[in-house]
């Protein structure tokens, strides 16, 4: 079988044969991305079902209809951003050409998360193919059906001169990060993030990182009590809580907590019914290792459970749970928690939360539920985040108008749309000079004298 090294050379020599290049290749690219989608969406839902036992709806939003939306957008502007963009000139260099292109970088390595274990290898490919590029893809081997799926699919529909899946956990994993590539595109936890980093800096390879952390949902002032229950739960228990962007923590004063939970009981029980087991439409928790860490959380809680808390391990369930009284010190707010568990914490005033919030490291999201306008900007001007929604969470990903990435610790860089073209391109800055007014020029050139300085 093919080592990593063959793979890469392989990519390496059709990357410089120029392949890549014209319009017409990436097109087409994309194109047998869509038909991998359009012939192979049982297949699809299978694979999830069998990894995170994916509700149908949950991965036709997520996984497909996310990447199919953002590879039709790449199809309908590609040329347009392909093209040079002019910039202006000056006296000197009134008659030159001055230009940003935008170039691929080379062969390119996309690493993914096993929580969305289509969407997060695909999404980034199209910008990389979009610009141009070469790409080795390492899915998570954690979701094992999705990993193999991947793996069939990829040689069948796209170029196997120039896109290669290679498999495997941390170890394989490492070894590839010992070639040089011309950019790492990393999903995953920051921990392994910073071994990414360490072995990017032994070859200076520029790095993406799309990492997780705490999201905050501030609920505050007067707001419709029931949509705000409804949005919330949805965003949290989406994928059972095992989702980048899920609210990971709720702050909002006593008197909007006693009005939501109801709600938010309400919202659970026409979600999944009062059995959420039973229900086609809540997963599961991936692997035996976080359901344990969940639990292990949930038992070192010092907060009381008001919705939820059952468990059972044999199939990895968590109902959707509510903790309260949790304070910032409590267990559940010492680490992401990646689950279906969903701490309130009370504030006092807006400042409170926004202190608390700015206290932390910065979120991928950042969600401010209100219906007063003041509250929403308030929290938008003085805080920071990858993203932020109002009065919702999780939709402001889907649309690819919209950069996706995070700031500070919860990452740096972005894909979707436009920004993962960009993030896998080299915008080249180019001049081209002819040989006019070489009169001006005689203006730099020494011995210099003091009319030298009116160049
Ligand atoms: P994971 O365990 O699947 O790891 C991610 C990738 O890193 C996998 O491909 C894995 O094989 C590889 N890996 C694991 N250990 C490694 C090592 N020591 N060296 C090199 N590679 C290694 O996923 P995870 O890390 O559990 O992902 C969950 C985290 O990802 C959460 O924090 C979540 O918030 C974050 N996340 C972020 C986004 C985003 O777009 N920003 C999306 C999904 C998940």
């Amino acid at each position: 079988m093919e080592g990593q090294k063959q793979v890469l050379e392989r990519l390496r020599g059709a990357f410089r044969s120029g392949v890549t290049l014209p319009v017409h290749f990436r097109l087409t690219q994309l194109e047998a991305m869509m038909s991998l989608f359009e012939d192979n969406e049982t297949q699809i839902l299978e694979a999830l079902h069998e990894d995170l036992a994916k509700p149908k709806f949950e991965t036709v939003l997520s996984e497909i209809d996310i990447v199919v939306n953002d590879i039709c957008y790449n199809i309908s502007n590609l040329q347009t951003w392909m093209q040079p963009s002019y910039v202006g000139t000056n006296l000197a260099t009134k008659l030159d050409d001055c230009f940003v292109r935008r170039e691929p970088l080379g062969v390119v390595l996309i690493i993914g998360a096993w929580n969305y274990p289509i969407q997060l290898i695909l999404s980034p490919l199209i910008g990389a193919i979009a610009a141009g590029n070469c790409a080795i893809l390492k899915p998570s081997e954690i979701s094992k059906a999705t990993e193999k799926l991947l793996a069939e699919l990829i040689p069948k529909y796209l170029s196997q001169e120039c896109y290669a899946v290679v498999c495997g956990g941390a170890e394989e994993t490492k070894t590839l990060l010992e070639n040089r590539f011309d950019h790492i595109f990393y999903t995953g936890s920051q921990s392994v993030a910073r071994c990414v980093l360490q072995a990017a800096a032994v070859h200076l390879t520029p790095v993406t990182l799309e990492l997780g952390g705490k999201c905050p949902c501030l609920i505050y002032g007067r707001l419709d009590m029931k949509a705000a229950a409804k949005r919330l739960v949805w965003a949290k228990f989406f994928n059972s809580g095992q989702s980048c962007v899920a609210p990971d923590y709720v702050l909002c004063t006593d008197e909007v907590k006693d009005m939501l939970l109801p709600f938010m009981k309400e919202a659970l029980e026409s979600f999944y019914g009062s059995e959420p087991q039973e229900s086609p439409d809540y997963g599961r928790i991936v692997t035996d290792r976080h359901w344990d860490r969940l639990i292990e959380l949930m038992k070192r809680s010092e907060g009381k459970i008001v919705i939820g808390g059952e468990s059972v391990k044999e199939t990895r369930y968590i109902a959707p749970t509510v903790i309260v009284d949790v304070k910032g010190t409590d267990a559940l707010m010492q680490e992401e928690i990646f689950g279906p568990i969903l701490p309130i914490l009370t504030i006092k005033s807006l400042d409170e939360g926004i202190n608390f919030i700015n206290e932390k490291e910065k979120a991928l999201a950042l969600y401010a539920f209100s219906d007063e306008s003041q509250v929403v900007t308030t929290v938008l001007e003085r805080t920071s985040s990858g993203g932020f929604c109002s009065n919702d969470g999780i939709v402001h990903m889907t649309l690819p108008g919209l950069p996706f990435g995070g700031v500070g610790a919860s990452g740096m860089g972005n894909c979707h749309g436009r920004w993962g073209f960009e993030t896998f391109s080299h915008k080249r800055g180019c001049m081209l000079r002819g040989w006019g007014l070489e009169r001006v020029n005689v203006l730099r050139y020494p011995p210099y004298t003091e009319s030298n300085l009116s160049w």
